[in-house]
């Protein structure tokens, strides 16, 4: 196995167990271990990536390519083409993912032009990671079929780490259960599920969409009338205008990182939903 490769805002991906037990296992036989990389980091907005040409010299060198999928990474089929590796397995991580926010009609302006498949923010939903595991688990079996029990135990370990920490998040996040929220971007609507969060309003008109001074004014009012407590705005998004609504409603906005890097604390996919709700549990105590 040469190198693996991850679109990212999957980072959560690369660092989960599955990936994590594959990479060590091979090193205990002595066999060379798997390189996982990301083309974008947590910092950044995972819609909009510049392509650069050393992404394509990197991916005509690996063995598979994992895509968030949704159309999330739409960008990543220019660095495949252009990596011209004729025996990349491209892998969409969102294959086993049921989609929330599907449009019903062909065209849905409400979507905006960035989640017209539906909402493509589907990893934050504890219960989507274990789905995703299991896709990539298949993924590196068929490429690498002689480690497969090495990866089929890491998936094992993955599932039960997932379900011992999804029943203390639902214990951490207990109050903040009906808790309405607004937040910068429609990041969060899997999490949101997960957990009982109510996002009742976004600071962009529309997925991809700069605010604008009208929506702006409707929702402070909204944010006001609601006694909506929490702004959550994602680490690459311009915080004047979240700052200037908490301003004007007494609200208070809060970094939540949607991916492992957006923040020092999500160092992998179960401490970002620690992260997330750790700042959101304090943010509503205050
Ligand atoms: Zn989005």
């Amino acid at each position: 196995m040469e190198e693996i490769y991850e679109t990212e805002n999957a980072d959560h991906l690369a660092s989960s167990p599955p990936a994590r037990g594959a990479r060590q296992r091979p090193r205990e036989n002595k066999n060379r271990g798997l390189d996982i990389r990301s083309r974008v980091s947590g910092k950044k907005d995972p819609h909009f990536v510049e392509i650069l040409p050393s992404y394509m010299v990197k991916v005509a060198r690996a063995d598979i390519y994992l895509k968030v999928g949704g159309d999330l990474d739409y960008w990543a089929d220019r660095i495949i083409d252009g990596s011209q590796n004729g025996k990349l397995l491209i892998v969409d991580c969102s294959q086993n993912v049921e989609f929330l926010e599907k449009p019903t009609t062909r065209i849905d302006a409400s979507m905006g032009d960035i989640h017209r498949q539906g909402n493509p923010h589907y990893w934050l939903d504890p219960a989507n990671g274990a789905i995703i595991a299991e896709t990539i688990t298949a993924a590196l079996t068929r490429t690498d079929p002689d480690n497969g029990a090495a990866y089929e135990s890491g998936l094992a370990a993955f599932r039960v780490r997932l379900e011992t920490k999804m029943e203390e998040w639902r214990r951490i996040a207990e109050p903040l259960r009906g808790t309405e929220i607004i937040t910068y971007h429609n990041s969060w609507p899997y999490f949101a599920r997960a957990f009982g969060i109510e996002v009742v309003g976004f600071v962009e008109p529309q997925p991809g969409i700069e605010p604008t001074p009208s929506h702006t004014a409707q929702l402070i009012s909204m944010v006001r009338s609601r006694k909506i407590k929490i702004i959550g705005k994602e680490p690459y998004f311009n915080s004047r205008t979240p700052e200037s609504i908490a301003r004007q409603s007494g609200a208070l906005v809060v970094e939540l990182p949607p991916s492992v890097g957006g923040a020092a604390d999500a160092t992998d996919y179960f401490a970002l939903f620690d992260a997330l709700l750790s700042r959101l549990v304090e943010s509503k105590g205050r």
